[in-house]
């Protein structure tokens, strides 16, 4: 930055190369020896300049200066400025201030100044940071305005063939003012960038010579870099000083913009501002800004104009990365913050939000597997209290149907009994008469022992029926339930009708039932045939049970040829409480269709094809087991 504002304008005529030598020099003398002179040329210029008040008496306003090329070429380019201002303003005792770009940050943070002129690079910097406000924009007559007034010029030595625009600069060596420096680097590290040259990386390197930016030219011409980056102008001023000759030298990508005379390799960016700092007296800063704005050009043709737009040069420094937008390089916390917070406040409303519903779900989730673990747990009760209604009403119906039967039981167990008793009468009747041989007790022990297996059989399948237990399913074979259902129903009757069982499946013909259940559906309906036939001559007293396969239904249909029921009657046959009888409970089919259907199959009754009678059919899922 410090070398983009040299005035070449300002620059005492006739200066030459060795001039600037003894410039360079005299930058390396103590600081205090600097200060003994600029304090005598001072107060030389107030003792002339002194207006009608005495010195005491004015208030005394500092401007502070970029002095980028040695104090005194700052104090020749710029007290032009302090000159007017104590002429104009009698009231103010106006005086120039020189710093180097720290110093001169560091006399705006301290308030040490109240205005400050500095490059358009420093002043964004320091209005980013300090407040700084600008009041005039410097219009020089090399400026194509004061919008576009400072640019950079790469330069190489005319006979560097090798070396013709910006892109032939990889891999050379460069050299520039500072990393710092608006005109002397950054501006043409921008043109680079765009180029795809990144000077970081892509260089072989680059010597940062400081100031006096003359350091670059000499370089450049005494071959210990290939090009070096200056300001616009600073060539042609060197040349009109006769410090080098124009011919020597060439400009890189060398830019024609109407109205500007120097070699370019840039675009062009605004002029020096005089600005005011945040602390300064508003009604000074707008005497000055009038002031300013009215003052005449200079013998050089310098004048300052209304202040300029320095929004290119914030562009430059966001492109870059750097000065006031150096966050934007930063990986830490804060800058990640400065960079993303758009995002960070997206993110962050987003997840907010998910939060939100998420919490909000868990809630719902919470109450709902609350409702609907109640619900279950109601359901399981109710359930259970109908299974244990169920279970008590099938245990009832068995109950029933074995009281019915009951009087015949008696006479079933008679049979064996007597015949038991018999054999043993007869026994002991032949040892009275000494009759007993080997033969008659071996053929009583035998009968006896059938005869109270018999009875033994008959008196277990009563208790297994009687039996109050959960229904428990398992494989079966339907035609031994059949047979074992038509065995007990014959068991327990004196006067059992007969039971003709047909069965049309194949060996292998297997259910998945409950026996017990099942085998109550058949006895149920074999004795509902029983009861319907009663009384009617012995051919219609014959019941059919038949096993049959439909698809992947097993039916088993009882076929009685009783009186059947009247059409309006049938309809409410499987009703609990339905009977007909005198001494009915009317529970047997309804607790009959519930177990069927329990079992996945259908229960249905249906009058006979020759009208005679009615046959009960129930159909089950088939399975079948490999024979
Ligand atoms: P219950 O035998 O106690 O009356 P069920 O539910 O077993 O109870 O039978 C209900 C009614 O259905 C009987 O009262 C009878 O009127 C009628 N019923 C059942 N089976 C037959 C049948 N094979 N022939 C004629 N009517 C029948």
């Amino acid at each position: 930055m410090p070398g983009s504002g040299l005035r070449p304008g300002l620059l005492p005529a006739g200066e030459d190369f060795g001039q600037y030598n003894v410039l360079l020099i005299d930058t390396r003398v103590p600081k205090a020896v600097h200060k003994l002179v600029f304090g005598i040329l001072a107060a030389f210029s107030l003792a002339l300049c002194a207006g009608p008040l005495p010195a005491a008496e004015r208030q005394a306003v500092r401007i502070g200066v970029l002095a980028y090329s040695g104090s005194e070429v700052a104090l020749a380019n710029w007290s032009h400025v302090t000159d007017y201002l104590n002429q104009t303003l009698p009231a103010y005792r106006f005086s120039l201030e020189l710093y180097d770009i720290a110093a001169l940050a560091s006399a705006v943070a301290d308030q040490r100044v109240g205005f400050v002129i500095t490059n358009g690079g420093q002043y964004v910097a320091l209005e980013a940071q300090y407040g700084l406000s600008r009041i005039a924009t410097l219009e020089s007559p090399e400026a194509v305005s004061p919008d576009r007034a400072i640019g950079s010029a790469v330069i190489a030595r005319a006979d560097r063939s090798d070396l013709n625009t910006l892109a032939d600069l990889k891999g050379r060596r460069v050299a520039a003012v500072s990393p710092e420096a608006f005109g002397g680097y950054l501006v043409a590290v921008r043109e680079l960038k765009r180029l795809g040259i990144d000077p970081e990386s892509d260089l072989a390197r680059t010597d940062f010579l400081g100031l006096p930016m003359q350091r670059i030219v000499q370089a450049v011409s005494n071959g210990s870099v290939d090009a070096g980056i200056v300001r616009a102008c600073l060539l042609e001023s060197m040349a009109r000083s006769g410090a080098l000759r124009l011919a020597d030298f060439k400009v890189l990508s060398p830019r024609r913009i109407e109205g500007f005379r120097c070699g370019l390799s840039t675009d062009l960016y605004p002029d020096w501002p005089i600005a005011t700092a945040r602390h300064a007296d508003r009604g000074l800063a707008k005497a000055v800004a009038t002031a300013l704005l009215s003052m005449p050009p200079t013998s050089q043709g310098y004048s300052w104009s209304v202040p300029a737009d320095y929004q290119s040069v914030h562009e430059l420094y966001r492109e870059l990365q750097t000065g006031p937008y150096a966050y934007l390089r930063e990986t830490t916390l804060e800058g990640l913050v400065r960079r993303y917070w758009p995002y960070l406040v997206i993110g962050f409303v987003v997840l907010l939000g998910w939060m939100v519903h998420a919490v909000r779900v868990e809630h719902l989730v919470r109450v709902r597997t609350a409702e609907l673990h109640r619900a279950l747990t109601a359901r399981y009760e109710a359930e259970s209290r109908m299974r244990e209604q169920q279970e008590q009403a099938e245990h009832l119906s068995r109950l029933s149907i074995l009281g019915e039967l009951s009087g015949t039981l008696a006479h079933e167990l008679n049979q064996p009994l007597a015949t038991i008793s018999n054999y043993a009468q007869s026994l002991l009747r032949r040892q009275a008469a000494g009759r007993l041989t080997p033969e008659a007790v071996q053929e009583a022990g035998t009968s006896i022992t059938a005869q109270a297996e018999r009875a033994g059989g008959i008196m277990q399948r009563i208790r297994d029926f009687a039996r109050k237990r959960p229904a428990v399913h398992e494989r079966l074979a339907l035609a031994d339930l059949a047979r074992e259902a038509v065995a007990l129903f014959g068991g327990m009757l004196a006067n059992a009708p007969p039971v003709a069982l047909d069965s049309r499946l194949t060996p292998g013909a297997e259910v998945e039932a409950d026996a017990l259940q099942i085998q109550q559906v058949m006895l149920n309906l074999l004795k509902n045939a029983d009861d319907a036939t009663k009384g009617l001559p012995e051919e219609r007293r014959r019941i059919e049970l038949i096993l049959s396969r439909e698809g992947a239904w097993y039916r088993v249909s009882v076929r009685d040829r009783g009186p059947g029921l009247p059409v309006a009657l049938r309809a409410r046959l499987f009703e609990a409480f339905f009977t007909t009888k005198p001494d009915g409970m009317g529970l047997g089919l309804s607790i009959c269709k519930t177990i069927v259907e329990a079992h996945g199959g259908r229960l249905r009754a249906e009058t006979n094809a020759d009208g005679q009678g009615l046959t009960f059919t129930f159909t089950l899922p088939a399975h079948e087991t490999a024979a």
